[in-house]
This record gives C-alpha cells, structure tokens and sequence, in this order.
C-alpha cells in the first residue's frame, strides 16, 4: 500500500524513522509479516543520521564491511563498500539501494512529522497526529528514531546577535558550506568535531578551536579497501556475522584474552604500538581489562596522551589537548584522519574553554572570559540530546494520558530498551537501556528489529493484542542497566552524553546497557524463550 494512499489511515503499524532501524522494520513487518505498515520521517528521503550529518569530514567510525545489514547475503553481495571507514555519502547512498531494493520507500510519509500519539486504552490502539494535519490510528507503533538526532545547541547569550552564519554539524546544509576565506570557530571536540576540524581546516583562512574536553583519538588510517578484501568479504559473510554477533561491541574483531597489566612496560607498548599503526577502534580491544580497571586504563591512556604531544608541536596546544580528564574510551572513543597534527598549521589557534568559559556572543563572534575571538561563520559540533530526547519529541502519552515526559522525569524506564511500562504495544528500536551506542549500531538494530517482529507475529498467532513490560521486570532491568555500568569505568567519565550530563537538568542516569550485545542478546533470547518473561500479554 503506498503512504499516499492511505485512505483509511486505520494501520496495524506505524514506525518513525526511516534510517537503518526503520528500513528493516517496515521489511519485517510489510514484506515478511504482510502487516499494513506506514512509515513517517521528517526528513525527504531515508537515511536517518546519515541524512541530517552531512558535515565536512562526517564518516562512519565502523569498518565498513561490519556497518551493513547482515539478514540477507544477497545485499551482503549485492553492495562494495569502496574504504576502510565508510563516508556519509557513501553511506547514505547505501540506504538508498536497500530502500531500492525491497522497494521501501513507497511505504514512507517524507518531510512529514508525528505531533504527538496517545494510546487509547478501550480501543488499544494509538493514536497519531501528524503536521499535514493526518491522522492515524495503529496498533503498533515502533520508534526508529535513533540515539542521536536531537541536536544540541548551546544556550550561549547573543547566539542569535552573531552576524555571520553559523551551523549545528547534525544540521548540516545540503548544498554544503564554503569556508574559503572565512575565519571559523569550532565549538566541540567529540567526535564530530574531530572529524570535521581538519577538513574546515583545509579550507579556512584561519579556524579557532573552542576545547571544553580534551579527548583521546585514534588514527583511523582510512583508505581504499583492496580487491582481496572486498572478495574476503563477500565470500565469508557467515564467518563476519559470527564475530559480529559474538563480541560485546558487535564489531568485526576479538577483544584481547590479554590483560593490560600482565606484560612488561615494553612488551605492553608494543601491542599499543601496533594497534596504533592498525587504526581504529580495534585499539580498544588491544587488552581485555582497558574498560574494567583504572590502571589498565591507565597504561592506553598515557600511551595516546604521549603521542598527542609527540604529534603537537606547539607546547602549550600539547598539553591542553593532552589534558584528559576521563579514562580511555570512558566516553566514546573517536577516531582521526590528521586531527592533532592540524594544530600543527600555522592559522588553527586552540582555546581552552574549560579555563576560559565562553561567556557570550557578539555581532562579530564569540568572548570568553579571556576576550572576543572574532569570526565569521561559527560551527557547533555540540553533540546531541542523546537517546532519550529524539523519544519524547515523539509526545507519546500512555495508559491513564500519562505522558513520557512524566514517566521518564527521573530517567528513561524501560525493560530491555525495548519498551516502557505503562506504553502498551510501543517499541523502541535501540532504546536507552540496550546496548545500542555502545556498539557498532547495525549489528544492535538488526536484534532488535527482528525480536520486535518475532513478538509481534507471536502475538498475531496466538490472537494477542496488547504488550507492555511488567513494571517489576522494568525496575529490575533498571537495576542490571546500573551494574552492568559501574561494572566498568563508562561513568567515569562525568561529562558524557551516556550518562545526560551534557545537558542542563537532564537527569543523570548512565543510559545504554554496558553488559555486552552478545549477553544481551541471549538474556532476549532467554526471554523469549520462557514465554515473553517480563512482558504482559493480552
Ligand atoms: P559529543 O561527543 O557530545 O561532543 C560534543 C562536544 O561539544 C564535546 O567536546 C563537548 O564538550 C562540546 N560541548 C557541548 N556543549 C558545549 C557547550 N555548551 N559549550 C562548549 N562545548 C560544548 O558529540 P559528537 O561529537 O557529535 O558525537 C556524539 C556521538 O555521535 C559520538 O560519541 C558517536 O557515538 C557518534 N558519532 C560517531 C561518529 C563516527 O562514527 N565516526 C562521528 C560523529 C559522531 P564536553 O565534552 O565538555 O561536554
């Protein structure tokens, strides 16, 4: 049925997001299940994050051949990813042959946006109201709206007297923006920011660097995949999927049985020396205990801290970029194409905000308590509203009108990520709670979508019209969430976005499940297994 001639506006599903998640959705649940599915997305086309990231530099900190749908191995044969690492465009183009391919588009409303959607307990179904004045009434409804699509904006006083144009990196223009010339401001250094310094770089007359953070990075050492590798991978997708599934990150590579602390100073150096010239988020696997003990932590950190001020000329930038408050990979680590060595150009100047916090804006750029740094175009690499905020801005309201908003003041309850008490028959695809942001997103998205289509085909086969979480299954999930995290060293890291902290009055609470996407993976399977343990179905 196509989006546009939806007459009856009466559906079995409605999915938000037409990104990695929200494609597979509608093919499980149009194609495989034959439900009446309809798809919205505020955006014109699919793609998700790699819709709205189209910032210089933006690419994919997943090895390219692991960053794809692994359900069907004629796709896996059907696509070549061109490098190591692969690019929004690339990406994004790679969204569109899926689409294309299972002819997915059709089901999607484009530029069109859920207002708000209220569960109507007699009728049990939801009911949607959208900004071209539509309305829809589902029995499902499944947000595939991501981790990071809410774009964070500073509340910086006199953002709106700056004269010059200035952009959110997950905003970005479509037809791109010319820097030639132009005296830039980059306030972020994450791992947006870390991509994107270096190419404005290149561009700019002179580009300032507004640091909050000092942050570790990797050398990614992208380039083009060879012919063998590109065959490797076609003819080996069982073997890829096998890592994939069986690491705790869903990544196409083992973490080391090793630990950090169990070789000499120099036989440990020379694993991180290696896994340096390797590239990538593989440096984290180098020991098993890099993300459960301080002093194991605490050897990869020096090892990356020396070689920034090996690699930064200037002392004063080396030590403020080499001033690393948080443990290795405590926050999600990056990886570069020549972002320290870009500090080494004469016109990229570095300002450390933490010590001199931005007060303000003027017409003419942006004064911190050390003075006014004039610019003319400003680029906010500031991260995002992550994981729960893209869910509210859905302005669901559940059982009794209880609104998410209020479910969720002192955190996103939930069970397994996957829905929320009170919230019958609403799904999240890589929901706080799941391992989502802490793996290689695909490999996540693929299990969730697929548990999700599994239980509702349960529930049609068994004449069931309506599942939520049983609130004591959800508390003691938020329970599992909590330790699995302090588990490990992720809430060290005081200012993360894991844990809400980059947003004024957010509530703190250490958001995705640290446990492993493989033990995650079986505790759904275990569920299911025992009859949807946790879940109320009726
Ligand atoms: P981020 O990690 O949250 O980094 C935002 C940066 O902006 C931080 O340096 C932060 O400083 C700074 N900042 C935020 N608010 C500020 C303010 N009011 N004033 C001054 N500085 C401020 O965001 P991101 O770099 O966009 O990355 C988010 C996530 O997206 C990543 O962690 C990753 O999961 C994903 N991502 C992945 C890739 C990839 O695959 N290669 C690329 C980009 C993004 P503080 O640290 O002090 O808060």
């Amino acid at each position: 049925m196509s989006a546009n001639d939806q007459t009856q506006h009466q559906l079995d599903a409605v999915i938000i997001g037409a990104g990695f998640s929200g494609l597979y959705q509608m093919l499980c649940l149009r194609d495989r299940l034959g439900l009446s599915v309809l798809g919205l997305d505020m955006a014109d086309g699919v793609g998700g994050t790699w819709y709205w990231n189209r910032y210089p530099g933006a690419r994919c900190d997943s090895e390219s051949h692991s960053y794809s749908y692994y359900f069907s191995d004629e796709l896996l044969k059907k696509w070549t990813w061109s490098e190591r690492y692969p690019g929004q465009a690339e990406i994004l183009e790679y969204l569109n042959f899926v689409a294309d391919h299972f002819d997915l588009k059709r089901s999607f409303r484009f530029k069109t946006k859920l207002l708000s959607a209220h569960y109507d307990e007699q009728a049990n179904l939801w009911e949607l109201c959208t900004d071209d004045g539509e309305r829809y009434r589902t029995r499902f409804l499944i947000s595939a709206v991501g981790n990071l699509s809410s774009a964070n904006i500073p509340a910086i006083p006199g953002l709106d007297r700056f004269k010059g144009p200035w952009y959110h990196t997950g905003q970005w223009p479509h037809e791109g923006v010319d820097f030639t010339g132009l005296s830039v401001g980059v306030v972020g250094t994450g791992s947006t920011g870390i991509q994107a310094i270096p190419v404005i770089a290149a561009q700019a007359k002179s580009l300032t660097v507004f640091q909050r953070t000092a942050n570790y990075s990797i050398p990614a050492h992208n380039g083009p995949l060879d012919d063998a590798f590109k065959a490797y991978c076609k003819d080996h997708p069982d073997e890829i999927r096998t890592i994939l599934h069986a690491t705790p990150n869903g990544h196409p590579f083992y973490i080391s049985e090793t630990s950090a602390l169990s070789l000499s100073e120099q036989e440990r150096h020379a694993v991180y020396e290696k896994a340096w010239e390797k590239g990538g988020l593989r440096f984290r696997a180098s020991f098993k205990d890099l993300l459960s003990s301080e002093e194991a932590n605490k050897t990869a950190a020096e090892f990356i801290k020396q070689k920034i001020r090996s690699m930064v000329k200037d002392p004063r930038k080396a030590q403020v970029l080499s001033d690393i408050d948080h443990p290795f990979a405590a926050k999600r680590p990056p990886i570069d194409t020549h972002y320290f060595e870009t500090y080494n150009l004469a016109h990229v100047d570095l300002i450390d905000i933490r010590e001199n916090p931005i007060d303000s804006m003027t017409e003419e750029g942006i004064r911190t308590t050390n003075g006014l740094f004039k610019l003319d175009a400003i680029v906010f690499a500031t991260g995002f509203d992550a994981m729960t905020r893209p869910i509210l801005n859905l302005n669901l309201r559940g059982r009794n009108g209880v609104a998410l908003s209020d479910a969720w003041e002192a955190g996103p309850i939930n069970y397994m990520g996957l829905q929320v008490p009170g919230f019958p028959n609403f799904f999240m695809v890589t929901g706080p709670g799941s391992p989502s942001v802490l793996t290689n997103m695909p490999v996540a998205i693929e299990q969730h979508v697929e548990w999700i289509s599994d239980c509702i085909a349960h529930m049609r086969a068994e004449g069931l019209h309506r599942v939520e979480p049983q609130p004591q299954a959800s508390a003691q999930w938020m329970q599992e969430v909590n330790q699995a995290a302090a588990a490990t060293l992720l809430p060290k890291a005081k200012h993360s976005w894991y844990l809400g902290a980059n947003i004024p009055g957010k509530p703190r609470v250490f958001m995705p499940y640290a446990g492993g996407m493989a033990h995650y993976r079986k505790r759904c399977e275990t569920i299911t297994a025992n009859g949807y343990e946790g879940f109320l179905m009726a």
